[in-house]
């Protein structure tokens, strides 16, 4: 081992589990305490402005600037007892992240000195000068403010010494730069199209709420071998490494004892996620060594997401102070699995009906049957919109790859939910009214309750229904869920709305209520078949299949996200008001660019490592086995020195050879890259830089095979068996 990586592994090997700070208190009664949620409303406002604010929170009432000052002030009482002295507007720019620009409360007070201010017109809107966010060409430089506007549906938090404050954020001209606002558009879209269609069932439901329950993989690795791989550092992944010779092929770390050192670490993130209202509910080892997940109790779709952003970067803090470093990149490390975000999604009702769940009675079934076939048929029209929603260049290492869902969408839904769709499609709706005893009867097979928790699960779909939603599995770990939510969410809302006006078509023609859904589910089934996959998605047999049944089996993300400029895309983003084209267009001027830079800095992060760290390395120890042969050659007569230096000559050609490959693959990469960044189109730029992509994985090759030949001595980037398990 080089003296360098011996240092660090060993550092890493003697570090103990940091201490944490466990409160006295029990997590129920510490819970949100660092959130402006309601109760902290009802304590801090007047009761006639608390009244208000719940109601433009619950009914989208209008927000009157008195309400917003009465708001503003309980919030700056809350926070200054808590010793807050700073407030942001807390954002998603389409970066993937979060953006903030901490203001201190001060002002001055007009007698020479300053005093703690924040009015409700700070809270509401505030103007950051944020033409440096990724914009797709919406604002002109000449028109470069954005706004940030409050969310009141999403509480207030405090951070350290801030007041965080949910915003949207939206140009100048009005287009949405952010998730936040598309994604509470497809929510309100989702919401009044569930309840026009629950009145079918339940005249009294007034809200339909959409949830989203997600779960966050990730690998943690000892931050001071972070910080001896460039790779990791500049690009979040490893770019070079051999597989370890043991990696995950005993299965021993899937749900293993966690380490001590790792524990301290989720110990203290579930307090102070806790804290932030997060509700972290499972933690476990994961299949790869050194990977883990963690999984919140679902909540509504926004204050989910939101929470899922805030506990990404809330783990990336906690996990400095105990000496580590959260890899959230959807494949840091080749040959073992990589890290997803599965999205559990389900409506709801505001009287308390999973729309997803099956019921009791053939009634609740009939409820249960027709969500579930509306959102079949949406995932089916919208098949390669929703795979672009989830496609970026980090999450393309995991799909299709033999751990993760292939890179066609499909449906699991287990054998029971399946069992009922046949028998629905196959049969005349007036077999499934019975006449009996009561008067009208509902044929449609009791689904037992039971055994749908225990559905056959089938890791390998990408859309499986388990129990009272679905899962998707698709998203990448780094993702903001929020890309695949507003899809599905609107996706789903333009069909219920499709649904409603067939089935009300129906009924004018004198059908039966009853008869009439009936009838359009069993269309619906039958167009939507395609997309209904219970067999094994990582075959070969499959994505044949997939092309037959015409699903979009698109493998470049580039050419995956023209889906969300096709004209159904357009027309469904317009009809449930979550996007313009306008909009459309600028995001995928985002997507292609944001592409082609993470591929443009991997290709250079590995350039200049494979010139400045392995090419002097491999030369250095291929001449030391010069030097050897050239000894022997003075020690030994020359057929006993040559017979002797065998080995050695075959290792001194393959050097030879593999940093002659390294060094041409190099230099073609950079004149590949070259031509590429000429093209002045972003998505054709994005297309010349995909074909870049398999260089990287040539020059990796050669690389890792050098490490396996190279003395261990002069190898200083630390190996994937240090990196990897955590002592
Ligand atoms: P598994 O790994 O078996 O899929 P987990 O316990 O890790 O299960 O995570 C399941 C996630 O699904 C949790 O976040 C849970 O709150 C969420 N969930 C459960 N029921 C629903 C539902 N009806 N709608 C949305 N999310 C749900
Ligand atoms: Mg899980």
């Amino acid at each position: 081992m080089s003296t360098l990586r011996f240092r660090v592994v060993e550092e890493a090997f003697k570090k103990k589990a940091a201490k944490v700070d466990v409160p006295a208190e029990r997590p129920s009664e510490y819970f949100g305490s660092l959130v402006f949620n309601r109760a902290k409303m009802a304590k801090y406002l007047p009761a006639k402005a608390y009244n208000a604010i719940v109601d433009v929170i619950d009914n989208g009432k209008p927000l009157t600037p008195g309400i917003a000052d009465a708001v503003a002030a309980g919030m700056k009482q809350w926070a200054a007892e808590l010793g807050v002295t700073h407030y942001t507007h807390w954002f998603h720019p389409l970066t993937e992240g979060t953006a903030e620009k901490h203001d201190a409360f001060i002002d001055y007070d007009g007698k020479g000195g300053v005093m703690e201010e924040f009015s409700g017109k700070l809270l509401v809107q505030q103007e950051p000068d944020a033409s440096s966010f990724p914009n797709g060409g919406i604002r002109n430089t000449f028109e470069a403010r954005g706004y940030s506007a409050w969310d009141p549906s999403s509480p207030a938090f405090i951070e350290g010494d801030t007041l965080c404050i949910p915003t949207i954020f939206i140009a100048y001209t009005g287009e949405s730069l952010d998730y936040k606002v598309p994604l509470l558009k497809a929510l309100d879209a989702v919401n009044k199209a569930a309840v026009d269609v629950c009145h079918y069932f339940n005249p009294d439901v007034k809200k339909v709420y959409a949830y989203l329950g997600w779960e966050q993989e990730y690998f943690l690795v000892d931050e001071g071998l972070y910080a001896a791989r460039p790779d990791l550092l500049l690009t979040g992944r490893t770019l070079m490494g051999h597989e370890s010779s043991k990696n995950q092929q005993l299965e021993d770390h899937y749900f293993g004892a966690i380490p001590t050192r790792v524990t301290a670490f989720m110990q203290d993130l579930e307090i102070q996620a806790l804290k932030l209202g997060i509700p972290l509910k499972t933690r476990h080892n994961e299949v790869a060594p050194n990977q883990f997940e963690l999984a919140p109790i679902y909540e509504e779709c926004n204050l989910a997401n939101d929470h899922n952003l805030l506990i990404m970067s809330l783990m990336r803090k906690v996990a400095r102070n105990h000496g580590f470093r959260v890899l959230l990149h959807e494949k840091p490390f080749k040959g073992v699995n990589g890290s997803g975000k599965h999205n559990n999604w389900s409506l709801g009702t505001d009287t308390g009906i999973l729309l997803m769940a099956p019921g009791k009675t053939p009634e609740e079934n009939l409820r249960f049957i027709t969500f579930v076939s509306n959102t079949l048929k949406a995932v089916y029209k919208h098949n390669a919109l929703i795979k672009a929603s989830i496609s970026s260049a980090t999450n393309a290492h995991r799909l299709g790859a033999n751990e993760a869902p292939p890179a066609i969408i499909s449906s699991f839904l287990g054998s029971q939910v399946s069992a009922v769709l046949e028998k629905l499609e196959n049969s005349d709706s007036k077999e499934l009214i019975i006449e009996g005893k009561h008067g009208l009867k509902l044929d449609i097979p009791l689904i037992p309750e039971l055994l749908i928790d225990n559905t056959d699960r089938n890791r390998t779909s990408p859309f499986a229904f388990t129990g009272n939603r679905f899962e998707f599995r698709a998203v990448g770990s780094s993702a903001n869920c929020a890309a695949a939510m507003l899809a599905l969410n609107a996706a789903v809302a333009e069909q219920l709305i499709l649904f409603k006006q067939e089935v009300d078509a129906n009924i004018a023609k004198g059908q039966e209520k009853v008869e009439a859904i009936l009838d359009v589910i069993r269309k619906d089934l039958k167009e939507s078949k395609a997309i209904r996959f219970d067999g094994n998605g990582y075959s070969e047999e499959w994505k044949e299949e997939a092309k037959k049944r015409g699903l979009d089996c698109e493998t470049s993300v580039p050419l995956i996200f023209d889906a969300y400029l096709k004209e159904s895309s357009v027309k469904m983003f317009h009809t449930t008001g979550v996007m313009t084209e306008k909009e459309l267009k600028a995001r995928n001027e985002v997507k292609w660019e944001t592409y082609t830079k993470k591929i443009q800095i991997e290709a250079r992060v590995l350039g200049d490592l494979a010139m400045n760290h392995i090419i002097p390395v491999a030369t250095t120890y291929q001449t030391l086995l010069v030097e050897n042969v050239s000894k022997v050659k003075k020690l030994f007569p020359e057929a006993k020195a040559n017979a002797l230096s065998v080995k050695n000559l075959e290792i001194i050609e393959d050097i030879a050879n593999r940093t002659i490959l390294i060094k041409e693959k190099v230099d073609a990469m950079i004149e590949a890259r070259k031509v590429a960044n000429k093209i002045e189109c972003e998505r054709e730029k994005a297309i010349a830089y995909h074909e870049i992509v398999p260089m990287l994985d040539e020059i990796r090759y050669h690389i890792d095979k050098l490490e396996l030949t190279i003395d261990d001595q002069l190898w200083t980037l630390p190996k994937y068996r240090e990196l990897l398990f955590i002592r």
